[in-house]
């Protein structure tokens, strides 16, 4: 009897996120990777322009972090980190709050990006309630995205996504983004709604999976002014911006005001663990020192500060810090720029936007809006077809590179976006 393929047996087990099971596609199993490329089982080689996911930062099974989890592993492969440390989480600590605005402080450990912004978040109502004051509810970027658990998603967007668990959600105020005609009316808002928020959550610059809509550094700086005037804490989550997609370490860089509390994970590591990291400032720390124990953070993952996810995490930052980095974010960023200068006339560019390393285009899709959901998968399927892995949110798609792709490797996913804006 012939065996099973991995897509059979997957198919035969496996529940996939954010897949409707019913009529989903095959999986593609990939069983290598190397460089900027992804290797599926029978031979196909994939160009992967989106980062496996916006986490992988040097490429696939880069040798040097791979070296450094290997020592890891025969090292120390796990700690309890309550009552307990190691020297992976003691240096990936210090060398973090090295690189971060300067107002950071503590470093607080848990295992992935929805978990770094839940911790986020009790740190804030619980730096209130710890002072006896009352603060329940959140600001937060219409068409934001913040993760998947219940925290995360009540400070996210209200989707379809989100839809069934609407009526568990925490109270959340949503504004817009600020722009030149509409921040002054954005600061009186937030004056009058000031009492009972705690915090005031944002991705910087960049919103991811709201379909990268960027704005500028010069507005959010305006804002987080004034929720600190209007004692609103702040959290900059730059779970996807941080670690160089922005053109420089953290989006945050970009900004003369720095936020209270900073989330990160995803290019953390490099992309190869799961990892999350919530720093604060000293202000926020200690409002949780007191001889009374109820003042104290509870919360805790069974693994956090994994040792083996510090490893990579440590080997992720050497080569993020290398000059040959600095100089491929340049080159990405003058690349996209060109490439979206060439574009962007084009009929069916309803928008292009560039941060960083980031390149996202609108296709115009007016008066089609019956054909917009297929566009996605037409989209996608082409991609996949021509050996480029590019992931299209809605009618949006976008380019988010490992930093060491190639120009030549650019040029061909360019080249090929502008055979799809003539086709489709
Ligand atoms: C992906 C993402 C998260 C959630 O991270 P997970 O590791 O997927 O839980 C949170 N915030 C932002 C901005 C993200 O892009």
């Amino acid at each position: 009897m012939a065996e099973k393929s991995l897509v059979e047996r997957d198919q035969a087990i496996i529940w996939h996120p954010y897949t409707q099971m019913q009529n989903a596609a095959a999986p593609i199993p990939i069983v290598r990777g190397e460089g900027v490329f992804l290797y599926a089982e029978d031979g196909t080689k994939y160009l992967d322009a989106i980062s496996s996911w916006w986490v992988n930062i040097h490429g696939h099974s880069h040798p040097y972090i791979a070296k450094k989890v290997s020592e890891q592993l025969s090292r120390l492969e796990h700690v309890i980190f309550a009552g307990f440390t190691h020297p992976g989480a003691v240096e990936l600590a210090e060398r973090l709050i090295n690189i971060l605005p300067k107002n950071q402080a503590k470093v607080f450990y848990s295992d992935n990006g929805s978990t770094a912004v839940e911790v986020a978040l009790k740190m804030c109502f619980q730096f209130w309630t710890n002072q006896g004051i009352e603060k329940p509810k959140v600001l937060a970027f219409h068409n934001s995205y913040h993760g998947d658990t219940f925290g995360a998603m009540a400070v996210s967007a209200r989707s379809a996504f989100t839809k069934p668990f609407d009526k568990f959600f925490f109270e959340v105020e949503f504004i817009d983004l600020p722009n030149h005609d509409n921040i002054e009316q954005l600061k009186n808002h937030i004056s009058t709604i000031k009492s009972g928020i705690s915090a005031f959550i944002f991705e910087p610059l960049v919103q991811g999976a709201g379909g990268m809509q960027m704005y500028e550094a010069h507005y959010l700086d305006q804002l987080i002014k004034h929720c600190r005037h209007e004692n609103i804490l702040t959290i900059a989550d730059e779970v996807m911006t941080g670690f160089g997609r922005t053109g420089k370490l953290f989006a945050s860089d970009h900004l003369t005001e720095k936020a209270d509390l900073m989330c990160f994970s995803k290019g953390i590591t490099g992309g190869t663990m799961a990892l999350g990291v919530t720093t604060c400032t000293r202000d926020i720390y200690e409002a949780f020192l007191s001889d009374d124990k109820l003042k104290t953070l509870f919360h805790g993952h069974s693994f956090t500060a994994n040792p083996i996810a510090c490893a990579s995490a440590l080997a992720s930052m050497d080569l993020l810090l290398e000059p040959e980095t600095e100089q491929n974010l340049h080159r990405i960023e003058s690349k996209h720029k060109d490439f979206a200068t060439k574009i962007a006339s084009h009929k069916k560019v309803k928008c292009i936007r560039q941060t960083g390393t980031i390149l996202a285009i609108e296709w115009d899709t007016t008066g089609e809006t019956s054909y917009f959901n297929g566009l996605r998968d037409t989209l996608y399927n082409f991609f996949l077809d021509q050996g480029i892995i590019l992931r299209p949110l809605g009618n949006i798609i976008y380019i988010m590179p490992p930093y060491c792709m190639k120009n030549e490797d650019l040029d061909y996913t360019y080249a090929k976006i502008e055979e799809a804006l003539e086709r489709f």
